[in-house]
């Protein structure tokens, strides 16, 4: 198959993705999942006209000739109320967040009064009516929406589900996901590898990422380079995920044996192929409505198409309506050579406030820059050589929409 274009493997991805099905979830446990049905508010906001200040309700006309002595007729703390009218000359001592009485249509701050005995105060600035308080509805009107269907649920939106009382909300299921690393020289880190073997990695990388962006890993293994036991393990992993993420053996080599076993078990191969730099072999496909991914093995390349093409798609799945990184222009600190025919991806670091630093590394085996780093670089294919003060673009990290 031929290479195509990472925007093309984009929309291939992520066309027609519709969002998991819909389940209730107590909302102290719904941080970062989507809603699936919009909130409303189950009374005005404020509920009541509300005192912003520490101060003194009153009413604005009796402040046309300053400094005035006013009546204090009552005092109201928050949570409490004052049921009775505030007449001309007459002041109630208020503080920030109590209800505003009757009769009053601003309040004075406390810092521009002066406490002559404990019922009389000498107010010595004027305030317009309105000043320092906010009125019934004022924020929110009962019954408004104050969260849309599709919100992620971030620490501001749960304050909002709290404020409202919305005990339960309605989001969408998290995506289960397995991960099948293949490959004869991989060993479980907990066993000691032989000369010509290596650490299993990938899963607990790719795993994190998943993690981190909502998906809910619920099964890894290890699987030999055989093709039984690669097609046994697909089948087992299509009854139980909403995605099968497969690591390695996905290449030309003699021993890749994971498209042809994937097309045995009913795998429909979307693409196979993306021109880009680590990550070439991607292989993309679907069961019905499983989506299914051929990651390269090298430690990179797996980590750089997870965070590219899986984690979009999970994102997806649990509702957002956005699943892509978005792309920011910084200002290079560092020289980068010249890219060949597929754009890259680099390992960088962000210097706050300066622009952004490529990372050397010795190949797409080498996760540590991207393991000292904390942002990924994008160059075009056929660019540069690029130079410091150079634009360049740069993935950091998913913004929720
Ligand atoms: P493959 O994609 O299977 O051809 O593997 C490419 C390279 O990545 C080989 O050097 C593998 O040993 C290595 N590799 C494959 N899978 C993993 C893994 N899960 N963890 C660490 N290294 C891996
Ligand atoms: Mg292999």
């Amino acid at each position: 198959m031929a290479l195509i274009a990472i925007d093309e493997a984009h929309s291939l991805v992520l066309e027609d993705l519709t969002p998991l099905d819909a389940e209730a979830v107590p909302f102290a446990d719904a941080a970062n999942r989507v809603l699936s049905a919009s909130i409303s508010c189950d009374r005005p906001m404020p509920p009541f006209d509300r005192s912003m200040m520490d101060g003194f309700a009153l009413r604005s006309q009796d402040l046309q000739t300053l400094p005035t002595s006013l009546r204090v007729i009552a005092q109201v703390m928050a949570g409490g109320s004052y049921e009775g009218e505030v007449g001309p000359g007459e002041a109630v001592r208020i503080m920030t967040g109590a209800p505003v009485p009757a009769g009053a249509d601003a309040v004075q701050m406390i810092e521009n009064t002066r406490c002559d005995s404990p019922d009389t105060v000498t107010v010595l600035a004027s305030v317009p009516a309105g000043r320092h308080l906010a009125r019934q509805g004022s924020e929110w009107e009962s019954g408004q929406v104050v969260l849309n269907a599709g919100a992620v649920l971030t620490a501001a939106r749960l304050g909002v589900c709290a404020m409202v009382g919305q005990r339960a909300v309605m989001v969408h299921r998290t995506p289960r996901v397995v991960i099948l690393s293949t490959g004869d020289e991989l060993v479980e880190i907990g066993d000691s590898p032989g000369p010509y073997q290596i650490r299993e990695s990938n899963r607990t990388s790719v795993g994190q990422l998943v993690q981190s962006a909502g998906g809910d890993v619920v099964y890894t293994a290890i699987v030999p380079d055989d093709e039984a036991a690669t097609c046994e393990a697909i089948r087992n992993a299509l009854a139980h995920a909403d995605v099968l993420l497969m690591s390695g053996g996905i290449s030309k080599g003699d021993r890749d044996l994971v498209a042809p076993c994937l097309q045995k078990e009913g795998v429909e191969t979307v693409f196979h192929g993306v021109c880009i730099k680590p990550g070439k072999p991607l292989f993309f496909g679907r069961a019905g409505e499983k989506l299914v991914f051929g990651l390269p093995g090298n430690p990179v390349s797996s980590y750089v198409t997870a965070r590219l093409f899986v984690l979009p798609a999970i994102r997806r799945l649990l509702g957002w309506a956005q699943g892509l990184e978005p792309v920011v222009t910084m200002t290079l600190r560092s020289s980068v050579a010249a890219t060949g025919n597929r754009p890259w991806l680099k390992p960088a670091t962000v210097v706050w406030g300066k622009g952004v630093r490529v990372l050397d590394t010795a190949g797409s085996a080498d996760l540590s820059g991207f393991a000292q780093g904390n942002a990924m670089v994008w160059l075009p294919a056929n660019s540069g050589p690029f130079s410091m003060g150079d634009p360049v673009q740069v993935l950091v990290g998913a913004m929720t929409p």
